[in-house]
């Protein structure tokens, strides 16, 4: 039978997600119980989305790990807003990379061969990076692989160096090659996004980027659903949104219940035979990533959300959490390599860096080249090494490490069964956004558009702009923000988060934030 609309004032809104991006908008509206009625829904038995933590063996060092995403940067402001109310911190990280192996390898730890073998390549980056930052909106959807061409790079520096560099950043994987050039741009001229600033005119990146890591992602969540409850909001999990059949003059819902499974991910498109009910809302909160947006309106999507919703792109990749130390030796420089070690970088005495790396390299982000087609990467986290609870001083042996096979597509080139069964912890497939330039000319500009409708719906998720927890929770900020709640202050108080805030929300809502907007706070700055 169908539920139908609050008899009240309050409006009743249905948030569909619950990610980063839907936590968010629930966490601004229950703000508010006065004026709505909130209800969060996820097709799985957590929340959390791809943000979650999984069991493992206590002789790691501890008895969890984060599987989906493991950190960020000092700019992830309102995400560690929602850890400070929950009563969690972030933890500090300098990072360290390993890029290839044997000659090809290189690391912005010490300079080793490869990087001095470019320092004519490296030269030429610096001087056309001064003039795309002269130039910006110029490039802004020049992809790199282009752009690349037009500054005289030579291919083994773009492949070996400057894709690895960009890709583990900005999690783009094998789509590095497409990303607009002002990312690449920002990355290493940005002193606020970017991790690779100052970019060093002798070795690309000499600098330990400063970084984060995640609390326990699955208590953290955990703990935000129960103050969400216990301000009112009703947190329905193993419920999918089967379809959205109409939404004027109210919103109208089918959802069906899922199986709970062991672990709580319930696998996508199971439990069809389950029927699904009706139910009515007064908004719609579509918190799920675009493509699932796309099916779920089915035809009462209009035709500006099918073709914004149907131009971003998506790849399938796996990830492998393993304690192959034998596989990663054999593919990834894991260990100081003194061979490639190189004192002297171009005319520069940098033997202090290379004692450095004698003593500290203990990399965190690793990378290896498809030896047939180097624009291949496959990409790699020593966990161990990355996050904080893990004991960094135990043998490599017992190190546990994150492979990650990019696009099904490409699974010719994996070398996936080469990991040794009996060291598999687990394996994840991921349904990830590629962010080529085509999302930046055909999704990212008219986001606000499909946010501005008379079909009481709104669209959140770091999809909007790119695939980060900090643009999620922003997201949902947003929406919330959309549809009446307030701002927090603590963060309005806060510069940069305040900034990134109002340009989000202009962007993707063509809205500005208001002075009598600012909700005060329980949080100190
Ligand atoms: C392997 C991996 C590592 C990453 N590492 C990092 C990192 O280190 N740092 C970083 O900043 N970002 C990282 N990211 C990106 C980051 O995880 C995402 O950008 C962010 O978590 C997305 O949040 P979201 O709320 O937009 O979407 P999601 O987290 O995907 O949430 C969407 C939710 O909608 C639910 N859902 C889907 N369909 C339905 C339906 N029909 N009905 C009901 N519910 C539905 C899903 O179950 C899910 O819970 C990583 C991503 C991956 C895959």
């Amino acid at each position: 039978m169908a539920r139908s609309s609050t008899s009240s004032n309050k409006k009743k809104v249905l948030i569909v997600g619950a990610g980063a991006a839907g936590m968010s908008c629930a966490d601004g509206l229950s703000n508010h119980p006065d004026r709505f009625d909130v209800t969060i829904i996820d097709a799985q038995a957590y929340c959390g989305g791809q943000a979650f933590s999984i069991p493992i063996d206590k002789k790691h060092g501890a008895n969890w790990m984060n599987q989906g995403v493991q950190g960020g940067s000092y700019i992830y402001q309102h995400t560690f807003h929602h850890f400070r109310k929950c009563g969690y911190e972030e933890e500090p990280v300098e990072l360290q990379v390993s890029f290839g192996k044997g000659d090809k390898f290189w690391t912005n730890l010490f300079p080793t061969n490869l990087v001095s073998q470019h320092a004519s390549d490296i030269k030429k980056f610096n001087r056309f990076l001064k003039i795309v930052r002269w130039t910006e909106l110029f490039w802004a959807l020049i992809p790199i692989k282009v752009s690349c061409k037009m500054a005289g790079l030579s291919d083994e520096f773009v492949d070996y160096m400057l894709f690895p560099s960009l890709a583990l950043f900005l999690g783009t994987g094998n789509a590095t090659p497409d990303l607009p050039t002002i990312m690449m741009e920002r990355l290493y001229t940005s002193p606020t996004y970017g991790m690779w600033y100052p970019c060093d005119p002798k070795s690309l990146s000499s600098n330990l980027p400063p970084m984060v890591v995640f609390p326990e992602s699955s208590e953290f969540y955990r703990t935000w659903q129960g103050k969400l409850e216990e301000r009112g909001v009703t947190v329905r999990l193993n419920t999918e949104l089967a379809a959205v059949t109409s939404r004027d003059p109210v919103v109208r819902v089918m959802l069906r219940p899922r199986r709970q499974q062991e672990d709580l991910h319930n696998p996508d498109g199971a439990d069809q035979d389950l029927p699904a009910t009706e139910e009515v809302y007064d908004e719609i909160v579509i918190c799920t990533l675009a493509d699932t947006a796309k099916r779920v309106l089915g035809k009462d999507a209009s035709r500006r959300e099918k073709w914004v919703l149907g131009n971003t792109k998506w790849s399938d990749d796996i990830t492998v959490t393993h304690t192959d130390i034998d596989y990663i030796k054999k593919y990834y420089t894991i260990e100081y390599d003194e061979s490639q070690a190189v004192e002297n970088i171009n005319g520069r005495d940098d033997s202090q860096r290379v004692r450095k790396g004698e003593k500290e390299f203990q990399p965190m982000y690793l990378i290896k080249q498809v030896p047939k087609n180097p624009r291949l990467l496959e990409m790699c986290f020593d966990c161990t090494n990355f996050q904080y609870q893990l004991d960094k001083n135990l043998p490599l042996e017992d190190h546990v490490f994150q492979t990650i096979f990019l696009n099904k597509r490409d699974e010719q080139t994996w070398t996936r069964d080469e990991i040794r069964k009996d060291k598999i912890i687990r394996e994840d497939w991921w349904h990830q956004l590629c962010h080529s330039w085509t999302h930046y000319a055909f999704v990212v500009p008219f986001v606000w558009l499909l946010n501005r409708n008379k079909k009481h719906t709104t669209f959140a998720g770091s999809w909007t702009l790119v695939n980060a927890h900090e643009v999620a929770v922003i997201s949902g900020t947003a929406a919330a923000y959309k549809l009446g709640a307030d701002y927090p202050e603590d963060l309005y108080k806060n510069d940069f988060a305040r900034k990134a805030f109002k340009s989000y929300l202009f962007l993707t809502h063509g809205l500005t934030l208001a002075k009598n907007r600012i909700r005060k706070s329980s949080i100190q700055i």
